[in-house]
């Protein structure tokens, strides 16, 4: 709270520094160029600052799309021992229990994976292409 109050205020001493200097410059018409100059500095700091914002909102939703698409990669159809089917990220490196929607058990997954020989003939799949 404390740093952001001194932060404006270092920008307003800022802001009154320049357009002082500028004034100083054009002496005859000191008020006009003192004016003219803090209006420019704030048009031109908040079109910078709304550049910069647009570009960090566009990064964050970059991130965003790339974490949903990590987390749907791993979401599969398990069957609860009550029978109810729902979708459940599944993790390899750590155990994975979820609570049915149905029954509201937790239930523990344990994931297997089977393999299969690739015979070039008829397998199409070997650079794990999504199709
Ligand atoms: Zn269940």
């Amino acid at each position: 709270m404390r740093s952001s109050f001194v932060k404006i205020l270092y920008s307003i001493i800022l802001t009154a520094s320049i357009s002082t200097l500028v004034g100083l410059i054009f002496k005859s018409n000191f008020w006009y160029a003192f004016s003219l100059t803090t209006i420019l500095q704030v048009t031109g700091f908040s079109i910078l600052n709304q550049i910069y914002s647009n570009r960090l909102m566009q990064s964050l939703e970059a991130v965003r799309a790339d974490q949903v698409r990590e987390q749907n990669r791993n979401y599969t159809s398990v069957e609860c021992p009550c029978g109810h089917i729902q979708s459940v990220d599944i993790r390899f490196d750590i155990k994975t229990v979820y609570v049915c929607d149905k029954c509201n058990n937790q239930v523990s997954c344990q994931p297997s994976v089977k393999t299969f020989l690739v015979t070039s003939p008829i397998y199409f799949g070997k650079d794990n292409e999504e199709h």
